[in-house]
């Protein structure tokens, strides 16, 4: 990537390095432990404070309060933050509205070097944030620092793809024309994330949308609000200016959907659920009166993912890579694998060796970094402890499957295998979202292809083989939007595996990717006849 001079715009950097990933902090060493616990202690001091709603950099109260708790001890409020109402999408959109004319004239140097500052600002609190994400989300000490450090690494890769944007090649040059291609922004969004990534996303939908030179009405999940609030001062802490990020905590049916159905909202980043997905795509697509524009949606869903181990695998690493996919964060991600497609000829040995594995999971309090913590809400525990119960239906439960009580009244569940399961079982094709996995017996490498693609989604997949010849066969037959061979399906790193799903997982918008700013963009075309006007401006 080309290095580009900041120098004016971010005072702080001389020159622009090329993009690398955020390294992970090994917590291992005793001053990074001992720097995590201090972290910790000082985010508990600061936890049940309440946090306004900002729109056009105006600080506001509702009535109504979303009172985010932390999952492994759900009496503990993490944070107090205003519930916008359908009727504020008005107010929000005008407050977008009024900020879009001067941030998208504003440089592209200048909304990068915002970026950067922030990226900057996260990496000196980079242990805070990890607490944060501890507590709200319940993610253990090297999820919450892979959920930080993508945020960073979202900055800083869409910074640079902004300023890529900008110096883009020009087209060919008509004879007798001078010819230009300019991507301008598309006006005001509305940035929707999860709960699951609460700052990756939530930051990562936002950081692209406001580098484009686009204003948004940004409605963290009512799971994971905090996170958003804490990122939004960041934002102000960097010179965002008024109204550019208007932040706007809120239900998804009433203020959410509000915002997607607003004449004057432009385009929608959403990262969720399918069905939620699917809903805002519907509503996107109906023109009301007074809308000039077709809006763009950006959507990405849900997953049911599968890692296909071959008999000539390596077993310990398949072994290591399914645990890792399907329990890490509690199978709580879109990428989690939630199938495992076993060769015949290596089926007992690997069901034996992983209920083996499983039982060295220990499950507990996320702030003592504890492999599994809590699942997200008392929602989502009702949900995976139904599907639980469906799998005893469908298939021979292998390990789990009991909640695990605590003093605090945490959603604990233990992981949770099924074997024996068919393909076709509920269990192995709707989204749980939670730690089970189902365990499928198949024939040949053929059918394990044929089961993998057997489902609706296609956001990730692995497979675990040592030959050339079934790994290129999986590059053209396995139909995901992010593939791995002989790895973990989840972990995707910015720039290295941009991100997003076919089919019902979504629109394959590849966050990360050198063609995600494109999507918050609209390319402008100028042909001008030379010779009819001064060369420069008089
Ligand atoms: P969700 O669909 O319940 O909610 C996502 C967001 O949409 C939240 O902010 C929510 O408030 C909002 N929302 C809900 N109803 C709405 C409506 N009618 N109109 C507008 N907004 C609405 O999802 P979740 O539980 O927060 O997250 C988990 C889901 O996200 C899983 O399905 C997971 O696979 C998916 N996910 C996908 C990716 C990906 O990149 N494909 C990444 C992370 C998570």
């Amino acid at each position: 990537m080309a290095t580009a001079d900041l120098t004016s715009a971010a005072p702080e950097r001389t020159a622009l390095m090329p993009f690398v990933n955020e390294p992970f902090i090994d917590f291992t060493a005793a001053e990074n432990k001992r720097a995590m616990e201090a972290a910790l202690a000082n985010v508990e001091s600061m936890l049940g404070r309440e946090y306004d709603m900002v729109i056009g950099g105006r600080r506001l109260k509702t009535g109504d309060k979303i009172i985010s708790t932390n999952p492994a001890r759900p009496a503990q409020v993490v944070g107090i933050h205003q519930c916008a109402e359908a009727g504020l999408a008005e107010e929000a959109v005008a407050a977008a509205l009024a900020a879009f004319p001067a941030w998208s004239r504003t440089s592209a140097a200048e909304r990068a070097a915002l970026l950067f500052r922030a990226a900057d600002l996260i990496r000196q609190r980079k242990f805070e944030f990890c607490a944060w994400l501890i507590f709200e989300v319940g993610k253990n000490w090297t999820e919450a620092d892979a959920d930080v450090g993508e945020t960073i690494d979202f900055l800083e890769f869409y910074g640079r793809e902004a300023l890529r944007l900008d110096a883009t090649v020009p087209p060919i040059q008509f004879p007798g024309e001078r010819n230009q291609l300019r991507y301008i922004p598309l006006g005001v969004g509305a940035v929707i994330p999860p709960w699951n990534f609460p700052f990756a996303i939530m930051a990562g939908m936002t950081a692209a949308a406001i580098v484009c030179g686009n204003t948004v009405i940004l409605k963290p999940s009512v799971d994971a609000p905090t996170i958003a609030a804490r990122f939004l001062s960041i934002l102000e802490e960097a010179g965002l200016p008024d109204g550019v990020v208007n932040l706007c905590p809120g239900e998804g049916p009433d203020f959410g959907s509000a915002i997607v159905a607003h004449p004057q909202t432009r385009f929608i980043a959403f990262t969720g659920s399918k069905a939620v997905g699917l809903e805002i795509h519907e509503s996107a697509a109906r023109t009301r009166p007074g809308q000039k524009f077709i809006k763009r949606t950006i959507l990405e869903m849900g997953g049911k993912d599968a890692i296909i181990v071959e008999a000539d695998a390596n077993l310990d690493a398949a072994i290591e890579g399914v645990v890792a996919s399907a329990f890490g964060f509690n199978g709580q991600k879109c990428s989690a694998c939630s199938r495992a497609i076993i060769n015949a000829g290596i089926y007992d040995i690997f069901c034996d060796r992983l209920r083996e594995r499983i039982r060295q999971i220990e499950t507990g309090d996320p702030t003592k970094n504890i492999y599994t913590g809590p699942v997200i809400s008392e929602k989502a525990f009702k949900k995976v402890l139904d599907y639980i119960e469906i799998g005893k239906t469908e298939a021979r439960l292998l390990s789990g499957g009991e909640t695990i009580k605590t003093p605090d009244g945490g959603y604990y569940i233990q992981p949770t295998v099924f074997v024996d399961v068919s393909p076709t079982a509920r269990i192995a094709q709707e989204e749980i979202f939670g730690p089970v996995l189902a365990v499928i017996k198949s024939e040949s490498f053929e059918q394990s292809l044929a089961i993998a693609n057997n489902t609706e989604y296609g956001l990730t997949g692995s497979v675990f083989s040592s030959s050339r010849e079934k790994l290129d066969r999986a590059r053209e037959e396995f139909h995901v939007g992010n593939l791995y061979f002989n790895r973990k399906s989840t972990g995707a790193m910015v720039g290295a595996h941009p991100f997003g799903g076919f089919n019902m997982s979504g629109t394959d918008s590849k966050a990360g990717g050198p063609d995600y700013l494109l999507l918050f963009t609209q390319a402008k075309s100028i042909g001008e006849k030379i010779g009819y006007a001064s060369e420069t401006a008089e």
